[in-house]
């Protein structure tokens, strides 16, 4: 039998969801769901020293609101609860103490100021410090100094640090799932430290332990932690569980929109868009960092958007459902360079999705905005105005931007149009044509249409002439959709009457 399909979601409360993280998230659901495996949220919180309040918080908001459900997690529980780390500060211990019992690592006495010296020194001398095969025999640690020594340094309550002991020239192998077998070269790895000095593990050693006893089968995360990787198989090798290590895929790292490296968190909304799902109002600075959500990006649109971000179906389709992407993904199909986030496809596929509600649904949306503006008029007549806008639109809040004189009338009129538009008998035009409307009994989009067509042949006046002078008495300006259209929305009373103020102010 072939074990359950397992995989986690695994940020650490650092601060705000990055794209680049939902996009982690979103791939492990996607594998998980399509193998009928579970999905699992882990709070990776075992450093204090970057806990920010609320980004947990924020982090389980985010997910819910994309949709992604867990099957078990920090909110909701599970079998192999708890899922926040700190609260399994006392699982890890025994782990640090087995591999320096087994001699995979060691006790570290050296204080960080003399560890900085150290640096220094290396630095001046344009060299990096690593603590590693090449100086750990030269620092203050359990390989150095005897036995009864450290013994009583430890019950005396000096500080230390567990590190690993990397071996000495080999060749460690991690097998990814996107990248193929890589081979890392232990020399280039250092000493890490598995577990601190405050009594917390470090990531390293909390991730290996973590996900072997909650049972991850595949390990699916971001490119920047390809090269702990080898540093984790050395862990699963020494802990005596090489046989139930997860399969790794490192996934591409998510691009600045001109492939000029990473895009980070810092970028926020220097570069014109967010870069978190949900607005973030940092709880130090204050400062806001703007949102998908809030920006009007639909979850299923913004969802599709970071799919494509890095995998790709193989065919010509773009729009996938939640539901489509899970039948469709395989991680075979997620590419191994970086992708590049590009803003102007980020509301395609919102328009997209706009184009596909239906008019309740985006009705009921700019309902919303129209009672903040103190607006009141018939669901109908907004349904109305959202099927004739909303293939113009890549967001409901443009329905204001774009449609307001579907509820306030002009009060002011683009001057420009009126200098080139509005002739002597131009009230003589507009006079006669509300004349003819106020008749009309059918009023629809075709009886109008009809009807303007007969008017101007009967009165011998030209297209050009009458339908700026409309477009300025109903919309203030050259902008909006079809004459016709606008005029069947606003209905027939409402016409005349701008008709008429339009004559009064400019004619005057
Ligand atoms: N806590 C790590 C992070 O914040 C998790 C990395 C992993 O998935 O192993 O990204």
């Amino acid at each position: 039998m072939t074990n359950k399909i397992r995989v986690r979601f695994a940020p650490s409360p650092t601060g705000p969801l990055h794209i680049g993280g939902v996009r982690t998230a979103l791939y492990n659901y996607l594998f998980a769901k399509k193998n009928n495996g579970d999905f699992i949220l882990r709070i990776e919180d075992t450093d204090q020293t970057r806990f920010v309040p609320d980004a947990e918080n924020y982090i389980i908001e985010s997910l819910e609101w994309c949709g992604l459900k867990f099957d078990e997690g920090v909110h909701i529980g599970g079998s192999h609860a708890p899922y926040r780390q700190s609260e399994r500060k006392e699982i890890y211990k025994k782990y640090a103490d087995f591999l320096i019992e087994k001699g995979y690592a060691y006790y570290a006495f050296d204080t960080s100021e003399q560890l900085e010296t150290i640096r220094k020194q290396y630095e001046s001398g344009k060299s990096t410090f690593f603590y590693n095969s090449e100086t750990r025999l030269k620092l203050i640690n359990s390989l150095t100094i005897a036995e009864d020594e450290v013994k009583q340094k430890i019950e005396s309550g000096e500080k230390y640090v567990i590190r690993i002991k990397i071996p000495e020239n080999e060749q460690i192998i991690v097998n990814d799932q996107i990248r193929g077998t890589v081979v890392f070269e232990s020399s280039i790895l250092d000493d890490k430290v598995l577990f601190k000095s405050d009594g917390m593990p470090t990531y390293h050693l909390a991730n290996v332990v973590d996900d072997y006893l909650m049972k991850i089968s595949h390990v699916i995360r971001g490119e920047e932690w390809l090269p702990s990787a080898p540093l984790h198989v050395l862990l699963y090798r020494y802990l005596g569980w090489e046989k139930e290590m997860p399969q790794f895929a490192h996934l591409p790292l998510l691009l600045k929109p001109d492939g000029n490296g990473k895009l980070s968190k810092r970028d926020g909304d220097r570069l014109g868009f967010p870069v978190f799902p949900l607005q973030w109002i940092d709880p130090f600075s204050k400062e806001i960092s703007s949102g998908y959500r809030e920006s009007g990006y639909f979850p299923e649109a913004f969802i599709n958007m970071l799919a494509f971000l890095g995998w790709n179906p193989g065919t010509e389709q773009e729009i996938f459902s939640l539901e489509d992407l899970i039948q469709s993904f395989t991680i075979e199909r997620v590419g191994k360079s970086g992708s590049k986030f590009d803003p102007e496809k980020a509301k395609w596929f919102n328009h997209q999705y706009i184009q596909k509600k239906d008019e309740k649904t985006l009705a009921s949306l700019f309902s919303l905005v129209l009672i903040e503006k103190n607006i009141s008029v018939s669901l109908g007549y907004i349904e109305a105005v959202c099927v004739l806008m909303k293939e113009r639109i890549n967001f409901v809040s443009e329905l204001w931007e774009k449609a307001s004189f579907f509820f306030i009338a002009p009060t002011s009129y683009d001057s420009k149009l009126i200098k080139d538009k509005w002739k002597d008998n131009s009230s003589q035009i507009l006079i006669l044509f509300s004349e003819m409307l106020n008749k009309l009994e059918t009023f629809n989009s075709t009886s109008i249409d009809t009807n303007i067509n007969e008017f101007l042949t009967a009165n011998q006046i030209g297209k050009g002439q009458l339908m700026p002078l409309l477009r300025l008495s109903l919309v203030g300006n050259s902008t909006g959709p079809d004459i016709t259209q606008i005029i069947t929305i606003i209905g027939k009373k409402e016409v005349i009457k701008r008709i008429n103020s339009c004559i009064a102010i400019i004619a005057n």
